[in-house]
């Protein structure tokens, strides 16, 4: 799996203000991450969701690196996709 490492650079963005987008967004009060450093100010929007990782749950985008081969999902599609399963 590859990882998007270049999403903060603007590569990923499509076209129009995602970040601010629709209605039916939903809205999140993100963390950022603490372990300082490089992870300064980096927001908690990536879950780990691998069973036996240590350090499983949210993640930053730079903790990214820790969970090279777990499986990660953004935290985003993660409730959208809880909420759609109610
Ligand atoms: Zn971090
Ligand atoms: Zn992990």
């Amino acid at each position: 799996m590859q990882l998007n490492l270049n999403a903060k650079n603007g590569k990923a963005s499509n076209q129009g203000n995602s970040f601010f987008s629709p209605s039916k967004a939903i809205r999140i009060k993100y963390f950022t991450c603490n372990k300082g450093q490089d992870h300064e100010g980096e927001v908690l929007n990536i879950v780990c969701i691998k069973k036996d990782c240590e350090k499983h749950g949210l993640i930053c985008s730079m903790c990214k690196a820790e969970h090279e081969n777990h499986t990660t999902i953004p935290l985003k599609i993660l409730l959208s996709k809880l909420q759609n399963h109610k």
